[in-house]
């Protein structure tokens, strides 16, 4: 049994609680085998055992009192997972399904997507079982404050900078601010996708979405192809479905779907991004708001975006969104590239059917790495002390994207495996990481 093989069946013992986590690691260490290979000294030096394991958990109370007056009591937690190229990095999420496993999965794709933007940031995530959803402003304030006051003691500028995930945006990261700000006595940039009043950077909330979008389109070009008269289906509603509809729509694609939790639009006369922005930007309210505003749109109960016809699929959703079923009809309906805007949208099985159909599968931790990478030059405008133009950050996104896309390509053919960008990705991502781990020593 390879050192790789090895690793993969301690962790699947290990952790059989935690599937999205093993399904995580598993996915990075069957496909690093060529780099192990390469490198023999890494497993004297132990080095995938340290890599799958997190080098801090922080799990603590966060008490709050909702509108009724009664206290309400959530759990908190950061994964600081590993710090050998950079400050811990990464999201928070706010979901009633978030728990451990889930952060150590998304802790761990962080390692290696931070490592493909080029800027130096190690891998972390944290979140809370909180759910936003129908809280009132004050509420998401108290919640938001006690779980600053808790987080500050393990955070800073150098050690390690949250920003948002499901759940966070620039609300909850203004309340989280404002607490730091208070406790530590601190104007730093302790936390990225800030309020532009306050050191927030141009472009950060388009960024996740725009870069996704700037991905596929320097795959299509690499393929003599364009975004141009394409049909793209995407999931999701959020901010990162949002701009991956108008940068795919700038760019002379026509995105037709979109879902949330409860529903999903097919409008084949292509998404009304500026609809689509008042119902979840400004109304927070639900997709049947927007169906109900736009006569060519149809409203559907459940998942179903894809049974739609397209030639591009974004997952912008959640993790495992897009199952083997999903993935066989997208096929038969003529998918050529599926690019994941969310963490791990796609199945295991899924994945592998659609790289065996030669479907060009963008795995997210290339894909998305455009809302980390934004945030990573937030930090760089922070310790500067400036702030950059829209177009200057856009500009500086879009070649990240271009240059991840590149590693991730050349990573898999100099390996042997021309055009699967999972293998290509994850042996791009762990190299400078492996190499940085190596070089610091036990
Ligand atoms: N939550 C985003 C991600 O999954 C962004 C993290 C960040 O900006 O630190 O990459």
């Amino acid at each position: 049994m390879s050192y790789t093989q090895r690793v993969a069946e301690e962790l699947k013992a290990r952790y059989a609680d935690q599937p999205e986590f093993v399904q995580a690691a598993t996915e990075v260490l069957d496909s690093i085998e060529p780099a192990l290979a390469a490198h023999p000294e890494y497993e004297a030096a132990g080095l995938l055992e340290r890599l799958v394991e997190p080098e801090r958990i922080v799990m603590f109370r966060v008490p709050w009192v909702d509108d009724k007056g009664q206290v309400q009591v959530n759990r908190g937690y950061r994964v600081e997972y590993n710090s050998a190229i950079g400050p811990y990095k990464g999201g928070l999420r706010f979901h009633p399904s978030v728990n451990l496993g889930i952060l150590k999965f998304l802790g761990f794709e962080q390692i290696f997507k931070n490592s493909l933007t080029g800027l130096p940031m190690g891998g972390g995530k944290g979140g809370s079982d909180f759910d936003p959803k129908g809280k009132s402003d004050r509420e998401v304030m108290a919640f938001c404050q006690s779980f600053m006051t808790e987080l500050q003691r393990y955070i800073g500028p150098d050690t390690d900078v949250p920003a948002g995930d499901i759940g966070v945006g620039g609300r909850e990261i203004g309340y989280m601010f404002g607490q730091y700000k208070r406790i530590r006595d601190e104007f730093t940039g302790v936390l990225t996708g800030k309020g532009l009043s306050f050191g927030g950077s141009l472009c950060r909330t388009q960024a996740t979405g725009y870069g996704l979008v700037y991905f596929v389109a320097t795959l299509l070009e690499d393929h003599k192809d364009s975004l141009e008269g394409k049909t793209v289906v995407v999931s999701g509603a959020g901010n990162v479905a949002i701009y991956a509809i108008e940068k795919a729509q700038q760019l002379g694609a026509k995105a037709v779907t979109c879902s949330d939790s409860t529903g999903w639009i097919y409008d084949p006369e292509g998404i009304d991004v500026a609809l689509l922005k008042e119902v979840k930007e400004v109304k927070r309210a639900r997709l049947t708001a927007y169906a109900e505003a736009r006569p060519s749109a149809q409203y559907h109960e459940g998942r179903g975006v894809w049974s739609v016809p397209c030639d591009v699929a974004l997952p912008c959703a959640t993790q495992n969104e897009l199952s083997l079923d999903d993935a066989k009809a997208l096929v038969e309906n003529g998918c050529k590239v599926v690019a994941e805007g969310a963490n791990m949208p796609t199945t295991r099985d899924a994945t592998e059917y659609l790289i065996d159909k030669k479907v060009a599968f963008c795995p997210g931790k290339a894909a998305n790495a455009g809302g980390v990478a934004v945030s990573g030059l937030e930090m760089s405008q922070n310790s500067e002390r400036l702030s950059w133009t829209f177009d200057e950050v856009d500009a500086r996104l879009k070649t990240i994207m271009e240059n991840i896309y590149t590693a991730a390509s050349s990573a898999a053919a100099s390996a042997g495996f021309e055009g699967n960008l999972v293998v290509g990705a994850n042996l791009a991502g762990f190299a400078k990481v492996a190499e940085a781990m190596y070089a610091q020593g036990i």
